[in-house]
């Protein structure tokens, strides 16, 4: 078991993830760590450089030259940094997201984020946010969280957030086509493919809010601790 407190969600896009992983990290007072920003910063060099997402080679090359750093926030966030940038406002278009589930198919991208989030996350201990974190990443904590929800309801929830991000330019059907292609994607690639074993707590987060689903994992995480630990 490693030592630092390591919380794994995976799931599917849109399934309330990143939400309960930023309140659980506070309750737990450990970072978050939402790999999901890491791949798409990938994403989007890979459009700010105008190479093709789906080839194996040039994505390698790019690698080599990836300027991916960490800034531990004061409010417990795993910040990724792209030279050095802080590129949040620039990865959550749905470009952006097509490009970055077309780069995470290759097995050298899987290598070289894996590598890196077991360094900045280990550093602290962390509640890491992803589709491959109890599976591949540290597949040997116990405390592994699977959420799940119907395509329409996490197609409505990305709609909403592109709608407070101030998109506008994109339609329900269109963010529901998307995702349920994302789907795909992600649970059919050779490379740690998104899925589950019994190892994982399952959480339906369509009949659940936030707060219900962290006192959820809360209790879980009490009921998996090997001996009276720190809450
Ligand atoms: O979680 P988020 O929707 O931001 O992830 C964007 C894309 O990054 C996913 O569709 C998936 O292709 C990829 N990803 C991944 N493994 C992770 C996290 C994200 O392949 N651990």
């Amino acid at each position: 078991m490693t030592e630092a407190l390591i919380v794994a969600i995976d799931g599917p896009s849109g399934v309330g993830k990143s939400t309960a992983a930023r309140l659980l990290a506070a309750r737990l007072r450990v970072p978050y760590l939402e790999t999901g920003a890491m791949y798409r910063a990938l994403g989007l060099e890979a459009l700010e450089r105008g190479v093709d997402p789906d080839d194996a080679g040039a994505i390698a090359e790019l690698l080599e030259r990836l300027d991916l750093d960490a800034a531990f926030t004061d409010d417990g966030e795993i910040l990724v940094l792209l030279d050095g940038r802080d590129v949040r406002p620039l990865i959550r278009g749905p470009e952006v997201a097509s490009a970055t589930s077309r780069v995470s198919v290759h097995p050298a991208v899987r290598h070289f984020m894996v590598d890196l989030q077991r360094r900045w996350a280990g550093r602290r201990g962390a509640v890491v946010e992803g589709r491959d974190i109890g599976t591949r990443v540290f597949p040997e904590t116990p405390f592994k969280f699977f959420f799940e929800a119907a395509p329409e309801v996490r197609a409505a929830r990305r709609f909403q957030q592109l709608r407070e991000a101030g998109t506008q330019a994109v339609t329900l059907p269109e963010v529901e086509r998307q995702v349920r292609e994302r789907d795909v994607r992600d649970s059919t690639r050779a490379e740690s493919p998104l899925r589950r074993d019994a190892s994982y707590v399952v959480i339906d987060t369509g009949l659940a809010g936030p707060q219900e689903v962290v006192e959820r994992m809360l209790r879980a995480i009490d009921e998996r601790r090997p001996a009276p630990g720190r809450r």
